[in-house]
C-alpha cells in the first residue's frame, strides 16, 4: 500500500491534504492566502491567469519560464543544460553520485525481494547526457534514460546497466527499477515481445516509484499513465489492468509464457 496515501485519512480529515498531493492536483490555496510568483515574488491578483505547476509554484504569464525535461518543475533561478535532454530544474540537473545511487538501489532491491522478484547481479554505470546521447543515438531517436544490457561471452559483469546521471532521486529511482526487471527477463530466458518486454518493465517501475513517499512520484506515474507510446504506454496499461484484476502472479505468468 502507498504509505503516502495511506498515510492520510483524508475522510476522517479533509484539511490534513498535504501540500504535495494539493500541489499534484493543483488545488489552490484555500482561504484569502494571495499567490505570489515564484520569479518575480508579485502577488498575482485574483482573477489573473498564472502558470501553477505540479510543485505548487506559480509564476506569471508575462515570465519566459522552462519546464525541467526530468521532473516538470518550473525552472525557477539556475537551469542545467542536458544535452540531447532538455533544461534541468537545480534538482535535476546535478549529476548523481554512486554513493546516492547506491541507496537507491537497495531500496529497488528491498522491494522487488519483498515481490519475490529476484534480480541478478549487474554492473552499473552512472554516464553523462551526452555520453548517453553518443552512445545510444544509433538505437533511440532521443536517448534514454536507461539501458539493460545482457553480455555475449561469459565476461565477469554479463549484465550491466546504463543510467544518465543527471535525473533527480526520484526519476533515478524510476528509471532503475524499470532496466532491473530487463535483467530479470534476461536472466529467466524471457523473450516477450518488445511491447510486453518494456511494459513489464514499465509496471515494475510504476510500482516502486508509487512506493516512494514523494510529490514527484505522482507526477512521473502520470506521466507513465499518459504515455501514448504502445510500447511503454499501451501494453504498460494492459498489464497493468492485468495486475489490478488478477495480481502481480498473473503477469509473472504472462511473462514466463515468453520462454
Ligand atoms: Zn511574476
Ligand atoms: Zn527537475
Ligand atoms: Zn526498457
Amino acid at each position: 500500500m502507498n504509505t503516502l496515501l495511506s498515510s492520510v485519512n483524508l475522510a476522517a480529515n479533509p484539511a490534513a491534504l498535504p501540500s504535495n498531493i494539493r500541489n499534484f492536483l493543483r488545488i489552490g490555496r484555500t482561504g484569502n492566502d494571495s499567490t505570489t510568483c515564484a520569479v518575480c515574488h508579485q502577488s498575482i491578483p485574483p482573477g489573473k491567469q498564472y502558470i501553477l505547476d505540479a510543485y505548487g509554484n506559480a509564476t506569471c504569464m508575462s515570465h519566459e519560464v522552462r519546464s525541467c525535461c526530468i521532473c516538470g518543475r518550473t525552472i525557477i533561478g539556475q537551469s542545467f543544460e542536458v544535452p540531447a535532454y532538455g533544461y534541468a530544474c537545480g534538482e535535476c540537473g546535478k549529476a548523481v553520485e554512486y554513493e546516492e545511487i547506491e541507496a537507491i538501489r537497495c531500496k529497488i532491491n528491498d522491494f522487488y525481494s519483498r515481490l519475490r522478484i529476484f534480480i541478478p547481479g549487474y554492473r552499473l554505470s552512472l554516464r553523462s547526457a551526452a555520453d548517453m546521447a553518443q552512445t545510444y543515438s544509433q538505437y533511440f531517436d532521443r536517448p534514454p534514460l536507461g539501458a539493460a544490457w545482457k553480455d555475449d561471452g561469459s565476461t565477469e559483469h554479463r549484465y550491466r546497466v546504463d543510467i544518465m546521471s543527471q535525473q533527480s532521486k526520484v526519476s533515478i529511482g524510476n528509471t532503475l527499477a524499470h532496466e532491473l526487471l530487463h535483467l530479470w527477463q534476461y536472466h529467466r530466458g524471457v523473450n516477450a515481445p518488445k511491447e510486453y518486454a518494456e511494459g513489464f518493465c514499465n509496471l515494475g517501475a510504476f510500482l516502486y516509484t508509487a512506493s516512494v513517499d514523494k510529490g514527484e512520484a505522482l507526477v512521473h506515474l502520470s506521466r507513465m499513465m499518459e504515455n501514448r507510446d504502445k510500447h511503454y504506454g499501451v501494453a504498460f496499461r494492459q498489464l497493468k489492468v492485468l495486475y489490478d484484476v488478477y495480481g502481480l502472479g498473473a503477469v509473472i505468468a504472462a511473462m514466463k509464457s515468453f520462454t
